[in-house]
């Protein structure tokens, strides 16, 4: 084990994290898909498509307020636009991507100038720590709070959970989707022998920083089960229906969704 976080005060953990985003915001989009053999985008397309961002049936449609947290390159925030602009024609859906690192945002903010303009314009950036959002961010004010694999490098995730509470209105989702506990022992142990191995490889291979990618894998191995997970989104005072999360593919990630009431 690379024992990355062994002994870390918040503050440093935060800034340990900070530095490998730093070093991988040029070749996260390429690595991604090595990674996941594009499983990614297919996850984050059903992720998309679960939350129906834009559906409205009142005349003239319902304007919403999304905020996507660890937005990173833009990839959640892209789809929600395009699924509420385009599918549901409503145009009155704004997205703000956050994320604490400036270095994904700006490969993000690169990214957009090939969306149209009005995608573009409902559009915004902002620099923030998931666990201390600005106060510019009013409490009540989002419908719709979206995290994508990013709540697991979060140095404090109930504290992230209860300013997701925090921010969404009464009626507001909190979703969250993230890699998870495969279930099948065949399948995992299949799953553990390529994260451990073969990302580390590829990450210095293609991206040259194996200790990054190293990392990023050992976050996952951390990460809290699917059912502590949803306890810890109970614990934050929101409301969860059924057993609270779907699995995908087994189980590698899982989408958590929580109502704040
Ligand atoms: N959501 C995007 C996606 O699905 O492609 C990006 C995911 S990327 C794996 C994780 C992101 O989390 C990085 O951009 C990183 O900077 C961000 N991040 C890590 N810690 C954070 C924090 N405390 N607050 C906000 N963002 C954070």
């Amino acid at each position: 084990h690379f024992g990355f976080e062994d002994g870390l005060s918040e503050a440093e953990k935060t800034e340990r994290v900070a530095g490998v985003f730093h070093s991988v915001a040029e070749s996260y989009d390429r690595m991604n898909d090595l990674m996941s053999f594009g499983w990614h985008r297919i996850w984050k397309d059903h992720f998309v498509s679960s939350l129906n961002p834009g559906l409205s049936s009142h005349n003239p449609p319902t304007p919403q307020n999304i905020l996507d947290v660890a937005g990173g390159t833009g990839d959640i925030a892209f789809r929600m636009l395009h699924h509420a602009h385009q599918l549901n024609r409503n145009p009155d859906v704004r997205v703000t991507i956050s994320d604490i690192n400036t270095s994904m945002l700006a490969v993000g903010k690169q990214r957009s100038l090939k969306l149209p303009a009005s995608q573009q314009t409902a559009l915004s950036f902002l620099p923030a720590d998931a666990t201390v959002l600005p106060a510019a961010l009013a409490p009540n004010s989002f419908d719709l709070y979206t995290v994508a694999f990013g709540i697991r490098n979060f140095s404090n995730i109930p504290q992230a959970l209860r300013e997701a509470y925090r921010v969404l209105k009464p009626g507001g989702v909190f979703a969250c989707l993230e890699f998870s506990k495969v279930g099948n022992p065949l399948l995992n142990a299949v799953y553990k022998r390529w994260s451990f191995s073969g990302i580390p490889m590829i990450g210095q291979l293609v991206a040259g920083d194996r200790d990054s990618y190293q990392y990023l894998v050992e976050s996952i191995e951390r990460f809290p089960s699917q059912d502590e997970f949803r306890d810890m989104i109970v614990d934050a005072g929101f409301v969860v229906g059924g057993e609270g999360y779907e699995n995908l593919t087994g189980g590698v990630a899982a989408i958590h969704k929580g109502m704040k009431p």
